[in-house]
């Protein structure tokens, strides 16, 4: 099997590369900003495209309920669909199942018994199920149907979810896919270093085009998270795309990076930005904060972002206190490519071969600001 993702430089454990797919090529590290809906919240396509976004995240889950996989498979799958021409990596739907836990009645080998969240009716899914759904949306990259438990439980609780996402992963890959549409394995295991193991083993055994890091930043320390990335990062083949999902905060993406993660993707920017926060570096900043009301200047000095490049601190404040739809909008805008512009630094940093320069930036700037962590976002969906 040849592999989609070819590394074209590499700083240390940082690495540059290029992962094809149906709808052209991305160059990693890369962030995906998170449309759950097949929507990026208040983003229009054209938009995210001069941001420079290359690949969207969509949710098998919440499409499936509505409108519905079969639609937009009639429909021309989720790229035309939703007018958006590039790749789009669509989830399998197991993490909102899994984190929408009281909605869940059933789970066991087979797979998941739910309500859903929007009328309650009965469902059930498989891995049958989550690559059928994945296979009508057309996505470029389909997901692994996984278990993923919340940090906290005990280890015979993830021990169980790493037996059963193995088992998964062999029916999930058994599965057709929808044409050019890339397959990839998760690995769970909490932050235990065994089950990790034990998992990482299973899932590349089954052989998948890339492999995805599951199961971390859903509330346990950074630390360990760290710690449990890069010893699991080490077991996945060099030669597939690495991706941690739902770590997208500017230090994590980074120490992902250096830790040989190539994908990253979050709703901390669409959801900071309609909750009246802007990414500034070292942390963030809350435009409700009376102090911003005759601010002048932009939310980043030297931003190129056009929320920076034409607006104040001051205005974007009133037009978040005044509920214009505008400032949250100004407001993804600059942190969407705040994220998306530190990617793109990211990988002239590595081919230029001073990741560490970037890595020491990053990190210098987290500990000398106070202002309020964005490290403990966590994988939340995004609705
Ligand atoms: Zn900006």
């Amino acid at each position: 099997m040849s592999s989609p993702f070819r590394i074209t430089a590499t700083d240390g454990g940082a690495r540059a590369g290029v992962l094809e797919t149906a709808h052209g090529p991305v160059e990693t590290p890369v962030f995906m900003p998170v449309g759950t809906k097949a929507s990026v919240k208040a983003m229009l396509p054209s938009e995210l495209r001069d941001l420079g976004a290359r690949i969207v995240l969509a949710n098998a889950y919440h499409l499936y309920f509505r409108p519905g996989a079969e639609l937009i498979h009639e429909l021309g799958g989720v790229a035309r669909f939703s007018g958006w021409d590039g790749p789009v990596l669509t989830d399998s739907g197991g993490f909102q199942v899994f984190s929408l836990l009281h909605t869940a009645t059933r789970i066991d080998d087979e797979g998941v018994r739910f309500r859903s969240v929007y009328d309650g009716s009965r469902h059930h899914f498989t891995p049958e199920v989550a690559m059928r759904v994945q296979r009508l949306l057309r996505s470029d990259i389909a997901m692994a149907f996984d278990e993923c438990p919340p940090a906290g439980v005990d280890r015979a609780r993830v021990e169980a979810a790493v037996r059963r996402t193995g088992l998964w992963a062999a029916r999930s890959r058994a599965q057709p896919r929808a044409e050019g549409q890339l397959g990839f394995g998760i690995v769970q295991g909490g932050i235990d270093l065994d089950l990790r193991r034990r998992s990482a083993e299973e899932i590349v055994g089954v052989g998948f085009d890339g492999y995805a890091v599951g199961g971390l930043s859903v509330g346990e320390e950074r630390e360990p998270m760290l710690e449990t990335l890069e010893a699991t990062t080490e077991l996945l083949p060099a030669d597939r795309a690495r991706y941690l999902m739902g770590v997208g905060d500017p230090e994590g993406l980074i120490e992902g990076i250096a830790r040989g993660v190539d994908m990253f993707d979050c709703v901390l920017p669409t959801r900071l930005g309609r909750t009246g926060s802007a990414l500034v570096p070292g942390g963030r900043i809350n435009l409700r904060n009376a102090a911003y009301a005759t601010d002048g200047r932009p939310l980043v000095d030297g931003c190129a972002c056009p929320a920076c490049t034409g607006f104040s601190r001051a205005y974007i404040r009133h037009l978040i206190t005044q509920s214009e739809i505008s400032g949250l909008r100004l407001l993804t805008v600059h942190n969407l490519h705040h994220l998306l512009d530190l990617a793109a630094r990211a990988r002239a940093a590595i081919a230029a071969g001073r990741f560490a320069d970037l890595r020491a930036e990053v990190a210098g700037s987290a500990e000398s600001k106070h202002h309020e962590s964005v490290a403990k976002a966590s994988r939340l969906p995004d609705s």
